[in-house]
Formats: structure tokens, sequence, C-alpha cells
């Protein structure tokens, strides 16, 4: 697959809609982790230093469609600011008049941050002539936002009908990264899996086994495939609707060969706020979650982790926000980054739990994708990969 880039476009005194994903983590109005926002200062200062009339738009949280005080990008303005060391201005509407007149209003160089681009009701459902008016903001379009690429919507896809497309600098490193999963990798090939967001992944369990070697499943993930063996998980998170599916899983892995390493032992308590206790699976009492896989466990998926020749991890092995319960997301990272394979990570918190361990300079590729990157793997086309090369 293969975009124009933007790098080859002539951007010099025009307007330019960049699509960026600036959909960070946000306590208040503090950004909890700005890996997103760093990621798209490469097209920005790219496109400043050519003349270019930048216009960013990005989502942020789920606003469904209508504007939500709590979803505004102005904390996301004022740091992009802080780290580019120019003003931004912040829109106070998406493509209404505020909108219209700044973008009118723009520079050689300046930078304009639309307002949270899902305050629009026809943003996720691709309308037509949102595409349309967000596009009549510019001359070119951009797009830099590979975490939402798996999305088919009016920012990321019907835009692109509209105006002559490219892909911007994240999007390409991204896609040639990830593509070193997808084409040849090197083998063994290891997928990592866990966190919370079980049936998500259920299906890309699918699509990875005929493309790894070994499939090394923690966190909430795994609590559906023990309850598929039978296990006892007492008030582990976990969903019952699944097993069967699990089920399945686990046969089709076994017909094709692929190892599928379940937790032996986790670290369980009664509550998150409780201490935890090491136990072997089998052993997890009725009133007890798991909160982390435990240290027989994280030593088996190290093993396995050191012989293989490219990773690709999404999802936390445990709670690893608590202390008590991160001792197995942090054994599997630090395995990760001392690997000598090609190493990727991708999926908001598993970035965080990488940058909290200090080992995130040891990765390969650190996607800026939780779903995208997922679905990329899975060998699945990305719409907003697609609207680029259909684009003008
Ligand atoms: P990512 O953002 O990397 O795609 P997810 O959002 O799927 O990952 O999952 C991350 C969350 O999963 C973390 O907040 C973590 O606390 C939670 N988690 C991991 N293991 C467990 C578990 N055993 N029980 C409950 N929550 C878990
Ligand atoms: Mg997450």
């Amino acid at each position: 697959m293969t975009n124009r880039s933007v790098r080859d476009a002539d951007v010099s005194g025009k307007r330019v809609f960049v699509r960026v994903d600036f959909n960070v983590p946000l306590d208040g109005a503090t950004i909890t982790d700005d890996t997103r926002i760093r990621a798209a200062i490469p097209t920005i200062n790219l496109l400043t230093e050519r003349g270019a009339r930048i216009i960013l738009c990005s989502h942020l949280g789920r606003p469904k469609g209508k504007v939500d005080e709590v979803f505004r990008l102005q904390p996301v303005a004022a740091h992009l600011s802080e780290l580019l060391g120019r003003p931004v201005q912040m829109a106070t509407d998406v493509i209404g008049p505020d909108a219209q007149k700044r973008s009118t209003e723009l520079k050689d160089g300046d930078v304009l941050l639309l307002e949270n681009v899902r305050f629009e009701a026809g943003e996720e459902k691709n309308d037509p002539e949102l595409a349309k008016q967000l596009a009549s903001l510019a001359h070119i379009y951009v797009n830099d936002a590979f975490g939402a690429a798996h999305r088919a919507h009016a920012s990321t896809a019907g835009i692109a009908e509209h105006l002559p497309s490219y892909a911007g600098l994240l999007m390409d490193e991204e896609v040639s990264a990830l593509q070193r999963l997808v084409t040849e990798p090197a083998r063994p090939f290891v997928t990592i899996l866990g966190g919370a967001k079980v049936s998500d992944k259920l299906g890309v369990i699918e699509n990875l086994i005929p493309k790894v070697d070994a499939l090394l499943i923690g966190g909430g993930m795994a609590n559906t495939f023990l309850l598929a063996q039978g296990r006892e998980i007492g008030t582990s998170l976990a969903e019952h609707d699944f097993m069967e599916k699990a089920k399945s899983l686990l046969s089709l892995a076994q017909e094709r060969g692929v190892q599928i390493s379940l937790p032996v032992d986790a670290i369980v308590a009664e509550t998150m706020d409780a201490k935890g206790a090491t136990v072997d699976i089998g052993s997890v009492g009725a009133g007890q979650a798991i909160f982390d896989i435990g240290p027989k466990t994280a030593e088996q998926f190290a093993a396995i982790i050191s012989d293989a020749k490219t990773v690709f991890w999404n999802g936390p092995m445990g709670v690893f926000e608590r202390p008590a319960f991160a001792a197995g997301t942090r054994a599997v990272a630090e395995a990760v980054a001392g690997s000598a394979a090609f190493t990727v990570v991708g999926g908001g918190d598993s970035v965080a739990a990488v940058e909290q361990m200090g080992v995130a300079s040891k990765i390969s590729h650190i996607s800026t994708g939780g779903g995208a990157s997922l679905e990329f793997v899975e060998g699945r086309e990305l719409p907003g990969l697609v609207a680029l090369e259909h684009g003008r």
C-alpha cells in the first residue's frame, strides 16, 4: 500500500487541512500522556517550513455528535503551542463561522486547530455534506491520524474525495513499520495480547492465528480463555458470552500448530484496592479477581519473547496503573525491550505502560494506534488509507 506523501505536496501559501490524532488521555484539563501530540510534530514542522497555512483537525473522546465542554480541544492547543514554541490558534467551532474566518485569515506558516470534529453529528457517519464542508476550508488534505485510520469518518475518509490527498509523515512511518509485521515477518513471530477490551479483540485473535507462531495472552483478555478451559476465575473481569468463541479459538490454534500461552499463575485480590496474593491458576477463590499475571507466567512469557524475531504487543498484562498489579506488565515490557527482535507496541494503555516502565526507547516502533494497529496487523484494509489511495 503506497500513498502520496506530504513530502511531495506543493503546499506553499496553500491552506492544508491536516487530520491528526490528538485523542489524548486527559485528567481534567491536564494531558496525562502527550505521545500522540508529539508524534504529529514532524508533519506540522514540515508544513510550516514550506509556508503552508495549517488547519489541524482531531477528535477527542466520544462526545457523540454534540458539543460537550469536557471534550474541548483548548488544552491540546495550549500544549501543542508549548511543544512547537509558536502560537496555535483555537477555533471555537469545526466548520462554523469562527473556523471559516480564521482559516481564510491564516498567513503562511500559521497553525489553527479546529474544535473537536466529533462535536459534528456527521463525523462518525462519514456524512458527505460534512466532508464537503470540511474540505471547503482548505486546498489540500493530509491525513496524519494513523490512530483513527481504521474509521471511515468524514475527516478521515469522506474529505479525501474533495481535495488532493496525501499521507502525513507519521502515517507513512506507522505504515512502513507495521508492514514488517504483515509481509514476511521474521520468525518466530510472537504476539502478546492483554488489556480490557476483550470482545473487541477476540476477532483479532482469529485473524492472527494463521499469521503468528505464538500467542501470549494475559490481562483481562486471558480470563475469558481460562473460563473456556473450565477454570474458576472468581469475580475476574471476563466476557461469559464469549466463552464458546474462546473455546473455538483454542481449538483453531491447536489445529494450526500455533502455541497459545495462558497464565499458569496470577495475582489475585478481592478488590483492586486490596493487597494482592500470588496463586496458581486453579486456586483462584470464588470471591477473588485476577488483576495481574503471576511470576511463573511472567517468566514463561519472557522466555518465549526472548526467542522471538518479531514481537507485537497490545494490551497490558494486568491493572498496571496500581503498583500491586504492575509486575506482570513490567516483566513483559522488560522482556520486549531486551529482545533483539523487531518489536512493536500499540494501544493507548500499552504505550502508557512502556513509558511508565521507562523502556519506550528500547522498542523498535511505538504505534500511536491501538485499534488501527491491531486491524493493520490482522491484514485488514484501513478505510483512512484506502481513502487516501482513492482520493483526488
Ligand atoms: P490498550 O489501550 O493498550 O489497547 P486496553 O484499553 O484494552 O489496552 O486495556 C487496558 C486496561 O486493561 C488497563 O486500564 C488495565 O488496568 C486493564 N486490565 C488489564 N488486565 C486487567 C485485569 N486482569 N482485570 C481488569 N482490568 C485489567
Ligand atoms: Mg485502552
